[in-house]
């Protein structure tokens, strides 16, 4: 066997010139030449090498590998073997392992087999193959595992991959989506959607685009997206693929419907809210004046609802609304707007009416569909409603003078009797209340001295001898002549205009009486009566003021009686109680008004325990006609009597009356009979006479 030392030299050259560590290899494994290259890559001197076995360079657990790389060899000793696409090593001489591909080459010197065996440092694509690996993992964390719905699709918006939140998204398996395009599972609707934003790729550089879309998920529901779409692009600008990320708004979307609802809505009735009938009703200005036509405007007013609110509580007041709602809302035209428009007032839109008669038809369904009772747990309630209309036309300037012509029309209807409705004539405004202005003119009407106190009369009936008056409050308008309380004082309660108004009827009549007195002997001395707003025992200087007041005068407290109706509200009782108990401490005494009128006055009764019941007119006037109210009235008296209070009658205006209250022994009485409500120096001179 010839040894490689012996070789003549041209190869030996030729290995040290090859770019791998390369080795010359016997039979037995034993390395009879190395080249620098293997010495620089293992870090083994060359007479380290020569003479060792090739398993000094192989780490112990590529050494299978090896045997498995001589069996193969061996088995075809004529091919060469090349391994690049596994992970071997070399194991270097401080113990350290070098990634390198490997082979083996046969080689046949004078007859004798050998092996040329070479390896190559290959750390630098290794490295980069792991960093391939780095990145799908990456990927893998980006896309398959994100939260967030992803898809790529290609150019004709086939799926070509699509993450687990996807699928869950539409309720689809990877293998109902991938390979389809996005049109069966789209909201019909949105189906041109996608090729649009396909298009503005397509024509301009942008690099992402954002949309909404519907899709509609397996069950049939649909599902609103936000996508945000790239397109992955080559070196060339071509667009490849697009990435899709999505985002599910479907609950916020109907959130957001249901707030925008909210908005525009009444959260008790659920009928428009003002806002939208502004709106509506801006818009249907709007066609009228393009189109032409006329609309209208109906102003519902629930009569006397407070009574309710006070009487039941707000919860009872509540669900009244609501059913009024709900019966206003069986009679109206779909095409029209029904909206509540604030406490117990409702505001309807009709467009494409033919004139006032055919607004008034609609006004009239409005009051009948409110005849019935409204039963509302185990109460039976009436509900009557009055009703300001107004028709309108392109030639109306402005859009507020609708609503409040509306406004003046409804006041003309409550005044004249209420439950009924009234078609605005244009210009009335001019004449009758309107109330925008009304509390402006209230104001000035105390400071100016159109307010005046006038007495009515009240007699002991079994003498007709006058022992006092009720004072009540007159409003002479420059322009519009009488107002009647029932109209100013409900405006005024509504703010606390009330507060002034209350401290100027106390002062007139406290000053008023004390006159009447000082001119009489102190057995015949009238009092006065004084009617109070409950909103007035709500604030905090009454008391004081009521001192203050009499202190100024001549007239002793107990010729003064306030008069309560039962409006006071029962939810603030206790401190209502609590002032009562002050004022008859000083003296004071107390009537409880409009007695039989309101639901609860049997609990108002036992409560305030006042000196005199003031029976309501509507339980004396129509006492002789009937039987049954006449029993009422009989009741009334000796449930007083046997309280030990005394009754007074209201409202007496025949002498039928007179008789049978006198029979029933009600010992007190006012009434047109004797005498309307009179300026002060008339009721002077009623003073200590008798009718
Ligand atoms: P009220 O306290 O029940 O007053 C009795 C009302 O009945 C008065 O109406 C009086 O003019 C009227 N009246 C008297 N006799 C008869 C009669 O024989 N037949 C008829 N049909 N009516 C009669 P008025 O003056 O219009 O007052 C209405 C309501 O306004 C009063 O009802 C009272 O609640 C309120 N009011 C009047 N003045 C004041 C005030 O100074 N302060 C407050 N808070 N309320 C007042
Ligand atoms: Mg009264
Ligand atoms: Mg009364």
């Amino acid at each position: 066997m010839t040894s490689p030392e012996q070789l003549s030299i041209p190869w030996q050259n030729l290995l040290e010139a090859l770019p791998d560590g390369t080795a010359l290899i016997d039979s037995h494994g034993v390395m009879h030449y190395v080249n620098a290259e293997l010495t620089s890559l293992t870090g083994y001197t060359h007479d380290e090498l020569v003479g060792q076995n090739v398993q000094i360079l192989i780490p112990p657990d590529l050494r299978a590998m090896q045997g498995e790389a001589r069996r193969q060899y061996a088995r075809h000793p004529d091919s060469r073997i090349i391994w690049n696409d596994r992970n071997l090593t070399v194991l270097q001489k401080d113990g350290t392992e070098r990634p390198v591909d490997f082979a083996l080459s046969p080689l046949v010197l004078d007859g004798v087999r050998w092996t040329v065996g070479s390896i190559r440092d290959n750390s630098v694509q290794r490295a980069a193959e792991q960093a391939r690996i780095e990145a799908e993992q990456h990927f893998r964390l980006a896309f398959e595992d994100n939260m967030a719905p992803m898809v790529f699709t290609d150019l004709e918006d086939r799926i070509i991959s699509a993450n687990d939140a996807f699928c869950a998204m539409m309720g689809r398996t990877r293998s109902e989506l991938i390979g389809f395009d996005s049109k069966p599972f789209t909201y019909p609707d949105d189906v041109g959607i996608t090729e649009a934003s396909h298009a503005r790729f397509l024509h301009d550089e942008i690099r992402q685009v954002r949309y909404i879309k519907r899709y509609l998920h397996k069950d049939g529901r649909m599902i609103v997206v936000e996508v945000s779409k790239s397109p992955a692009r080559d070196k060339t600008g071509k667009t490849l693929y697009f990435i899709i990320s999505e985002r599910d708004i479907t609950e916020e979307r109907m959130l957001t419907a249901q707030l925008s609802h909210q908005a525009l809505h009444d959260p008790l009735t659920g009928l428009a809210n003002r806002a939208l009938l502004d709106d509506r009703l801006e818009q249907a200005h709007s066609r009228i004046v393009r189109q032409g036509g006329q609309g209208a405007l109906l102003l519902l007013d629930l009569d006397d609802f407070k009574g309710v609110n006070d009487t039941y509580g707000h919860l009872v007041g509540d669900q009244l609304l609501e059913a009024v709602a709900r019966r206003l809302e069986g009679v109206t035209r779909a095409t029209d707007t029904l909206s509540r428009f604030g406490g117990d007032e409702f505001l309807y839109l009709a467009e494409g009416i033919s004139g006032a008669d055919e607004a008034e038809m609609i006004g009239e369904r409005f009051l009948r569909s409110l005849d019935e009772p409204f039963v509302i747990g185990n109460l039976s309630l009436e509900q009557r409603a009055s009703l300001g209309v107004v028709v309108w036309d392109a030639t109306t300037a402005e859009l507020l003078n609708v609503v409040r012509d509306a406004d003046v029309a409804l006041y003309e209807a409550k005044r004249l009797g209420k439950g009924r409705q009234f078609v605005y004539v244009p210009g009335m405004h001019h004449q009758v209340i309107n109330r925008f202005s009304l509390v402006q003119e209230l104001r000035q009407a105390i400071a100016s001295g159109e307010l005046a106190m006038h007495y009515q009369p009240i007699l002991r009936l079994s003498t007709n001898e006058v022992v006092g008056f009720e004072a009540l409050m007159r409003w002479h308008h420059e322009q519009r002549g009488w107002v009647p309380p029932g109209v100013f004082i409900p405006l005024a309660e509504q703010s606390d205009l009330i507060l002034e108004l209350g401290a100027f009827a106390l002062r007139e009549s406290i000053v008023a009486a004390g006159e009447w007195g000082r001119s009489k002997d102190s057995l015949s001395e009238p009092y006065v009566t004084v009617n109070f707003s409950a909103r007035q025992f709500h604030d905090p200087g009454l008391l004081a003021m009521i001192k203050e007041e009499l202190d100024a005068s001549t007239l002793p407290a107990d010729r003064l009686i306030i008069e309560i109706t039962e409006s006071v509200a029962l939810l603030e009782v206790a401190d209502t109680l609590k002032l009562i108990e002050q004022l008859t401490g000083l003296g004071i005494g107390v009537a409880l008004d409009d007695f039989g009128t309101g639901f609860s006055s049997l609990s108002h009764l036992a409560l305030l325990n006042p000196m005199i019941i003031k029976i309501d007119q509507s339980f004396v006037r129509p006492a002789i006609e009937s039987i049954h109210s006449d029993r009422v009235l009989e009741t009334i008296v000796s449930l007083g009597h046997n309280l030990g209070m005394t009754m007074l009658a209201e409202g007496i205006e025949t002498e039928g009356q007179l008789e049978r209250l006198r029979g029933l022994h009600c010992s007190l009485g006012q009434g047109f009979l004797f005498s309307p409500a009179v300026p002060f120096a008339e009721a002077a001179m009623m003073v200590g006479t008798t009718f």
